[in-house]
């Protein structure tokens, strides 16, 4: 069976999408999933939230100089796991091909039934090869003003990008939610109203134990296994899984 590119992408930064990246990722694992992180953002944050030494060499090796990918995924020391670290290389990369990164990861696929990119929060070459490699999309939003604005710029984006491409499925994640706050709800059912059920039902509450976990290495699962996020994660983990018959 092929493995599933999942590409966690929004220009905008601090959204959540390396917790999203992280946690999902860790969330599969657990279900006996085989899971590569590949960490695409310069300041490599979803490999400091797993590993204590800085990540090189990395996945900016094997799309810059051809150095085969195996040389560079390292154990994560959690089961069904691993990683392919980021470095501050990734900035100055371009892609010579569109689905660069699908093509160097391909020759591991058997390896591996999902694979998770962590997007930087920008739309460069490592952004774009993500989105044109990838099966399907999810975008962690921020339930706040202007929310909406952004991601009309990333869905031009990702159809541009995937011109020519087979069309890919886009899953929106609700993030560092705040159901008390009245703005978030209005985020929320607008967010709904325009997209529909490509909106996850699954919701991720905001969380002192999300912000601490990082600081720990910890994912929210080993940080605090019994918090309503860890719990949404796992959800929306399965949510995946599922629809993709794994
Ligand atoms: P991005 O990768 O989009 O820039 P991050 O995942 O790094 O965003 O999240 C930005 C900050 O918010 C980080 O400090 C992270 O630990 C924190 N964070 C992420 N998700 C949550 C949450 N559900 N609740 C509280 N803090 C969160
Ligand atoms: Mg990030």
């Amino acid at each position: 069976m092929d493995c599933h590119f999942l590409a966690v992408a929004n220009q905008k930064g601090g959204v959540g999408k390396t917790a999203t990246a992280v946690n999902v990722a860790a969330a599969l694992a657990v279900l006996e999933l085989d899971t590569l992180l590949v960490d695409l953002d310069p300041q490599a944050n979803a490999t400091g939230n797993l590993l204590n030494t800085a990540g090189t060499p990395g996945i900016a090796d094997v799309l810059i100089d051809d150095v085969e990918l195996q040389r560079v995924v390292r154990l994560t020391g959690r089961k069904h796991l691993s990683i392919a670290p980021g470095n501050s290389r990734l900035s100055s990369y371009i892609p010579k091909t569109r689905t660069e990164l699908r093509e160097k990861i391909l020759p591991s696929s058997t390896r591996y039934r999902f694979v998770v990119l962590d997007c930087p929060p920008a739309l460069g070459g490592s952004t774009v090869s993500a989105l044109a490699s990838c099966d399907e999309i999810v975008v962690p939003v921020q339930a706040e003003y202007l929310a909406l604005e952004g991601l009309s710029s990333l869905i031009t984006a990702v159809n541009r990008v995937r011109d020519g491409l087979e069309p890919v499925k886009t899953r929106y994640l609700l993030t560092m939610f705040d159901g008390r706050n009245r703005l978030a709800k209005e985020v929320e059912a607008d967010l709904r109203r325009h997209f529909g059920g490509s909106v996850s039902r699954v919701v991720i509450p905001r969380s002192v134990r999300m912000a601490e976990a990082p600081g720990f290495r910890r994912t929210i699962f080993e940080h605090a296994a019994n918090s309503g996020a860890a719990d949404a994660y796992a959800t929306f983990a399965e949510e995946v899984a599922v629809d993709v018959g794994r």
